[in-house]
């Protein structure tokens, strides 16, 4: 996973363009911890910086002011295979016989083998080992008069998940790939020109605006953007400083939003698909209460991402909701970890239980996901240490049997324990007195949209965009052509 912004402003903006683009990036922090990036154009250079590290560490004050320009993109990663060095920060940046170009990429390319090949030079070429910096080089490449010609000519050959904002000299481009697997929404900055006093400079009211590209809804409430509406699938939308944004349609609409954001990754203050992320989990909670009841004294979160269903749990069940779980903010993420050590470490580092609250109580805990079940058993064991008398686990998503490849680190399928076990098996695992994973027919009745607008496939093996071989095996023998990227 990772987030991905754009911003076009008016002309003469000054180093405001690459102020808000790191802003935005903020955002989308919770989508990759790894490393972040900005690249800005003044219309003539375009200047790139990136590194390790958290936004705040990488885009510091000491360090914007010299960016000068009217586009920016940035970017913040989370790496699926492609391992954390430098140079598979993004963004990317290629300078070729024909552009030059810039590309924050959100998502897993599946066909990178097939690609690499129709690359003159092939590997060898490639600064980085992402599908990212593949994607980046081919597009620097590509025989055309400019970039959008060049992407019409490059996509059609492009396979997989991709929400890409991409940098020219003269403007950002930001599309998503026909099945819109990783979202990508449109933002408007009313007025965000500089002070003017020539009136005709502006050839119409809306060249004023700044326009803007996020992940997710939260890029924009940050700056105080107006969202305007979804970038959809199979769909470029351009923004040049000064004009109005263009869309250009390069594929029908396939859709397959990965629903894993609808339960999990995404924000819950975000907007997706026209609903609000924290009242579809506070839905998935009331399914879980009916789907799977327990007979506690208490409903808790696991924080923070089980605190929606587990709401929504509490109301539909009758149970006193309760925090038992104190969570550290400042360790990250246990998911976005890339090591099982790490991993490991995550749970205690950043979990404590409330003893006073747990203690001699009956819990219904609830979370979102068992991936390799391993957090789920240390949580378990937290709360039995602090003296809880039963703990019955409810899980807000079905259980997880297909590794993911669109850019969401579900792992090979060894390690994840629902390929391998049953319930029953898991739930001694875990350590539990009860298991319950809400259904696939409840998480639609949350959403209340249907099937075919989401991808299922981690949890029904029903994979929207084909496979292909060197796919597969990349995941399974960790054999790997040109790994992904974000
Ligand atoms: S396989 Fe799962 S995690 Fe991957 S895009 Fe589909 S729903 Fe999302």
């Amino acid at each position: 996973m990772c987030g991905v912004f754009g911003v076009a402003l008016p002309p003469g903006s000054g180093t405001e363009a690459a102020a808000v683009a790191s802003t935005g990036l903020f955002g989308l922090q919770h989508r990759g911890q790894e490393s972040a990036g900005l690249a800005v154009s003044d219309g003539a250079e375009i200047f790139l910086y990136k590194d390790l590290g958290m936004i705040a560490q990488v885009l510091d004050d000491r360090r914007l002011p010299s960016f000068r320009g009217d586009l920016a993109i940035a970017h913040c990663r989370y790496s699926t295979t492609g391992s954390t060095i430098w140079e598979n920060a993004q963004p990317t940046f290629r300078l070729g016989p024909r552009r030059a170009v810039a590309i924050g990429h959100n998502g897993n390319l599946v066909n990178t083998r097939e690609l690499l090949t129709q690359l003159e030079g092939g590997k060898a070429r490639l600064a980085a080992t992402t599908d990212t910096e593949l994607l980046t080089t081919l597009l620097a490449d590509e025989e055309a008069p400019d970039t959008v010609q060049a992407l019409l000519q490059l996509l059609p050959r492009v396979r997989g998940a991709f929400a890409l904002v991409i940098l020219d000299r003269s403007r950002i481009i930001g599309l998503r790939d026909p099945h819109g697997f990783r979202p990508l929404v449109l933002g408007r900055i009313p007025d965000a020109g500089p002070a003017r006093d020539d009136a005709a400079l502006w050839a119409s009211d809306g060249a004023r605006d700044g326009w803007v590209l996020s992940s997710e809804t939260t890029g924009l409430d940050i700056i105080g953007a107006e969202f305007v509406r979804d970038v959809e699938p199979g769909e470029m939308v351009i923004l040049e400083s000064g004009r109005e944004p263009r869309s250009v349609r390069f594929a029908p609409a396939n859709p397959a939003l990965c629903v894993f954001e609808m339960i999990y990754f995404a924000r819950p203050d975000s907007y997706m698909e026209g609903r609000n992320l924290y009242e579809v989990r506070r839905r998935m909670g009331e399914q879980l209460a009916g789907e799977h009841p327990a007979e506690t004294d208490l409903v808790m979160p696991v924080p923070d991402t089980g605190a929606p269903a587990a709401a929504g749990y509490a109301e539909a069940s009758g149970i006193p909701f309760r925090e038992g779980l104190v969570r550290n903010r400042y360790t990250g993420r246990t998911f976005i970890q890339p090591s099982q050590t790490l991993r490991h470490r995550g749970v205690t580092m950043k979990l404590n239980p409330l003893r006073e609250v747990v203690r001699g109580k009956r819990l219904t805990v609830v979370d979102d996901s068992i991936v390799r079940g391993t957090t789920t058993k240390q949580i378990v064991a937290l709360l039995r240490k602090a003296g809880a008398a039963e703990v019955h686990v409810r899980i807000s998503a079905p259980p997880i049997f297909h590794p993911c490849f669109y850019g969401i680190d579900t792992q090979i399928t060894s390690e994840l324990i629902a390929a391998t076990s049953s319930v029953e098996e898991i739930r001694d695992f875990i350590g539990a007195d009860s298991l319950g994973y809400l259904s696939i027919k409840g998480v639609l009745a949350a959403l209340d949209l249907p099937y075919d607008r989401f991808c299922f496939a981690c949890f029904d093996g029903r994979y929207p965009e084909p496979v292909p071989y060197d796919a597969m095996s990349r995941k399974f023998m960790l054999e790997e052509a040109v790994p992904a990227g974000g």
